[in-house]
């Protein structure tokens, strides 16, 4: 058995078998990244999309997803590629493109508004070695990167990584630790400590997606609110939230979508605390 320290689940891996995000292996005693440079996804993105909405406004970015997910979010709108059975035939089937490969297509796509590669549609931290090489030749091209993250990696991964990640948006699902543990599978606290640690290098926004009857109340949203309230961006400027209205998908289809009314009344609370809020999909 060989013991991943990449997440908080720090799954116990059996030679040839696969952790519980079904991203890593165990090989010769050792945990390797099995979704290594396995692309499912490529777009060119307008970096609004990620969200990012103050990190180069207007620019587009490569973004780039693998399969796999170390959370369980029943809602989840990539499960093609996160977590579902279907998610998994990827590990033989993705195209494959090495960190040179996938630098190059970013270097081309340069004249196409392109500033850079963004990790992102599946939890890109599970594979994080990908990450790593492939945004340390990034950097040496000139180009920006960035992360899109559930935020549940151990510190000790985000320190490798910050060096070379200029901005992150990480989901902050929910304020309350049951909502973690008991619906999404997690850990509240860890992805509190990852963005207030990632904030101190990498330009930060944060994402909530509010979900009728778990996470949406007005009680809720101040006290999330108040915490990212007080970080702030390296360059001194409030971290920015991102309130997402749910559509029902995946093994949550027993509610309707978010009152959009609901949203934009959150998204006024939350403007109490924070300086710079957006609201998405409604
Ligand atoms: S990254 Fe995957 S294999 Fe490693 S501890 Fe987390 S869920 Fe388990």
């Amino acid at each position: 058995m060989a013991r991943c320290e990449v997440c908080f689940r720090h799954c116990e891996i059996s030679e040839g078998t696969l952790g519980f995000c079904g991203a890593r292996t165990a090989r010769n005693g050792v945990v390797i990244p099995d979704n290594y440079g396995k692309i499912t996804s490529i777009a060119l993105d307008p970096i609004e999309k990620k969200p990012l909405a103050r990190f180069y406004p207007g620019s587009n970015i490569l973004s780039v997803g693998s399969y796999g997910c170390n959370l369980r979010c029943p809602f989840c709108q990539n499960h093609d590629i996160s977590w579902s059975e279907q998610a998994m035939r990827f590990a033989k089937n993705a195209n494959y493109l090495n960190p040179g490969e996938l630098v190059e297509i970013a270097i081309e796509l340069r004249d196409k508004g392109n500033i850079g590669i963004a990790f992102t549609y599946n939890e890109p931290l599970i594979g994080y070695e990908y990450v790593l090489d492939t945004a340390k030749l990034a950097k040496e091209n000139g180009l920006k990167t960035a992360m899109v993250s559930n935020g549940t990696a151990e510190l000790s991964i985000l320190k490798k990584l910050a060096p070379y990640i200029d901005a992150m948006n990480i989901d902050l699902k929910g304020f309350t630790d049951s909502y973690y543990s008991k619906v999404l599978n997690g850990n509240r606290n860890q992805v509190m400590d990852f963005i207030s640690t990632a904030v101190k290098t990498a330009h930060m926004e944060v994402t909530t997606l509010i979900i009728p009857d778990e996470n949406d109340s007005e009680d809720e949203m101040r006290s999330l609110s108040a915490w990212v309230g007080s970080l702030r961006n390296p360059d001194g400027s409030g971290v920015p939230l991102h309130i997402s209205r749910f559509f029902p998908r995946f093994h949550m289809t027993d509610r309707n979508a978010t009152d959009v009314d609901l949203v934009y009344r959150l998204a006024e609370i939350a403007r109490e605390n924070v300086e710079y809020v957006y609201t998405g999909n409604c």
